[in-house]
């Protein structure tokens, strides 16, 4: 079945080398982590289970190897946009893919046939179902190099995104018993991983777990910020990311549409995205973002499963996520193309409040309410927030990131025993009958309709804590939660109650410490954070190292090329030179073809294709700003 010209390909490719195939075809100077052993994994004609983070470099997995081997490798994706996204990418560096799905039209399956028999066709993909179809047709009669499952996750019952079309991949391993078999995901967990193995019938299977750290994003946590002071906290965040795709998580419909509108308001180019919208309405918000047509996009959970978009530069919480699972998911969308990307969480008592109704009333309470646990223990942390995220995924690290607001701003403790003794006491004479808004009104000493119904003005706590701003008391009382001093009735209107540990401070037996307040939240306008690279931090991606200053000017003038040459080809701008390299370009600014083929992320057929239209622009440019 295979032809003289499919031996010639794969002798040239095996010619030039993992390594050159590598830099020629994809651009990259090296491997990252398990990258090389995956692939040679591969090429001895064994399976893997390959496990790594969002945005770790899994496609690259399969793609080379399917270059290097005879014949086509098939890719059994869930999701139409993500394999759309991939051939796209594939065809710029001239690797020639297909996607078999029924929303696009497709090639005459005999000429499809013939390209593949050809040695052509380097790879295809298509979802379980027509897979199905294709085991009798299209399948039988070309030469199958390897078989990728991606997002394998969804073949078990007992990841997150169970899906039935899924359970049928088993018939892989029978109809091809010689044909290696790669499974791929970013979840991590043990039951979900063996059942991966067991479904798929490749028992003796190599698994690859890769680091799970992504140190390019830096993480961030904000506590006890009401709707208000979240939108301006949204506003400076976003003054330091001028122009910048980025996505904000929202925990409600409703939520979303409001931040949206807010950003609206300020002329920013927002759009929505949840469940509530027609799938038209979505796939077109899909499609904006995609072509940096919409700069932030305020969805709910649903939106950036199928989006293959590399320059998202941020992901904003404005809730607290269910788990820490939702969380690392949600914010590996962002800087997916290894350049700095910054993350922010905004979590308050409403959103523990609601987010432990949702658990205590689901199907699997139990479970859900460890989950939730484990998210809040990250909000509250006062150690390195990656430290803890690692840790969670089983890669144990006792460094500390420095990419952290932990680290950055190690919290500062005071003797707080004074004022969690007020607010306790206050609890305890309200009969434990108050919620957090009512105990602060009587703190401060505020006539609320609340007081005025109970009486409270005559107790002997009415007024004692009017010093302390009502802003900050909502800050303590978090606190004063976090550290387990006092929980709330979920099911008794949200009361406050004081527990054990909070009764020893309130009689004086214990110190009860308690974080300043930091207010200053966000560095001054214009001055963007700097991303520290850790030299003895495990797991870190090779990243050129700018020892040169970028030239911010160049960089503008370079996307506005990049969206000009994009909206000419009708592909989205990251598809023709991702952001990390317009950075690179903008730092090195290389002035001839060699120049410009060394920058890591411009493999040999982007060189000839954008180099002559690149290099003009940086000459003139460095002409004129004179450096
Ligand atoms: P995943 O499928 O694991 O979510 P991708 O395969 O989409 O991740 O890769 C994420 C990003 O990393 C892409 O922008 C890809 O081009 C880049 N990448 C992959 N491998 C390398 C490498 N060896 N060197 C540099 N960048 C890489
Ligand atoms: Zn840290």
């Amino acid at each position: 079945m295979n032809s003289k010209k499919n031996d010639n390909f794969v002798q040239f490719f095996l010619h030039l080398g993992m390594e050159n195939v590598l830099k020629r075809y994809f651009g990259y100077d090296s491997f990252r982590p398990y990258q090389r052993e995956i692939i040679e994994n591969t090429q001895q004609g064994r399976s893997s289970l390959v496990l790594m983070p969002t945005g770790g470099g899994k496609s690259l997995c399969y793609q080379l190897p399917a270059l290097m081997k005879d014949g086509t490798a098939i890719v059994i994706s869930p999701l139409i946009s993500l394999m759309r996204d991939q051939v796209r990418q594939l065809r710029c560096n001239v690797i020639y893919a297909v996607a078999l799905n029924s929303c696009e039209d497709e090639m005459d399956p005999m000429a499809l046939q013939r390209e593949c028999q050809d040695g052509l066709v380097k790879l295809i993909f298509l979802s379980p179902e027509r897979l199905m179809v294709e085991l009798s047709r299209l399948l039988r009669s070309i030469h199958i190099s390897l078989i990728a499952v991606d997002e394998a996750h969804c073949i078990s019952q007992w990841g997150h995104d169970f899906r039935p079309e899924y359970s049928q991949l088993g018939v892989l391993r029978q109809t091809f018993p010689n044909v290696p078999i790669i499974a791929l995901t970013a979840t991590a967990d043990k039951v979900t991983r063996f059942d991966i193995l067991n479904q798929l019938n490749i028992p003796d299977a190599e698994v690859f777990i890769g680091s799970f750290d992504r140190p390019n994003l830096s993480l961030d946590v904000r506590r006890g910020l009401d709707s208000y002071e979240k939108r301006v906290a949204i506003m400076h965040f976003l003054s330091q990311h001028p122009g910048e795709p980025g996505i904000i998580y929202c925990l409600s419909k409703k939520n979303a549409e409001s931040v949206a509108a807010f950003l609206q308001a300020h002329r920013i180019d927002a759009a929505v995205y949840h469940a509530g919208l027609s799938l038209f309405e979505r796939n077109r918000t899909q499609e904006d973002f995609l072509n940096d047509k919409v700069q932030v996009v305020c969805a709910t959970i649903a939106f950036g499963m199928g989006i293959n978009k590399g320059n998202v530069r941020f992901v904003i919480h404005y809730n607290l996520p269910k788990s820490i699972e939702n969380y690392y998911q949600e914010i590996g969308r962002a800087g997916r193309d290894g350049a700095p990307a910054d993350t922010l969480l905004f979590y308050n008592v409403a959103d523990i409040v609601q987010l432990t109704r949702f658990a205590q009333t689901s199907g699997q309470s139990e479970i859900n309410m460890e989950r939730l646990s484990r998210m809040r223990e990250y909000a509250e942390a006062s150690v390195c927030r990656r430290r803890i995220l690692l840790n969670y995924f089983g890669q144990e690290t006792s460094c500390d990131c420095h990419n952290c607001d932990v680290c950055q701003h190690p919290p500062q403790l005071f003797d707080g025993t004074k004022y969690v003794q007020m607010a306790l006491s206050a609890i305890v004479r309200a009969n434990q009958m108050i919620s957090m808004h009512t105990c602060i009104d009587i703190l401060c000493g505020i006539p609320s309709l609340e007081v005025g119904k109970h009486q409270y003005f005559k107790l002997k706590t009415f007024g004692v804590g009017r010093d302390v701003p009502v802003k900050d008391w909502k800050d303590y009382i978090l606190q004063m939660l976090q550290r387990g001093f006092v929980e709330v009735m979920y099911d008794q209107h949200n009361h406050l109650r004081v527990t054990e540990l909070g009764r020893q401070v309130l009689y004086g037996e214990r110190q009860a410490m308690l974080s300043v307040i930091i207010r200053e939240v966000f560095s001054p306008k214009g001055k963007r954070k700097q991303y520290v690279q850790k030299e003895s931090f495990p797991g870190l991606w090779n990243f050129p190292r700018n020892e040169q200053e970028e030239d911010k000017e160049l960089f503008e003038v370079l996307r506005r090329l990049r969206l000009r040459i994009a909206q000419q080809k009708g592909e989205p701008p990251f598809v023709i030179m991702s952001d990390k390299v317009l950075h690179q370009l903008a730092t090195y600014k290389p002035t001839n073809m060699q120049e410009f083929g060394n920058i890591n992320g411009i493999g040999e057929f982007k060189c000839a294709t954008y180099g002559p239209i690149f290099l003009p622009v940086i000459i003139q440019h460095k002409s004129e700003s004179g450096n």
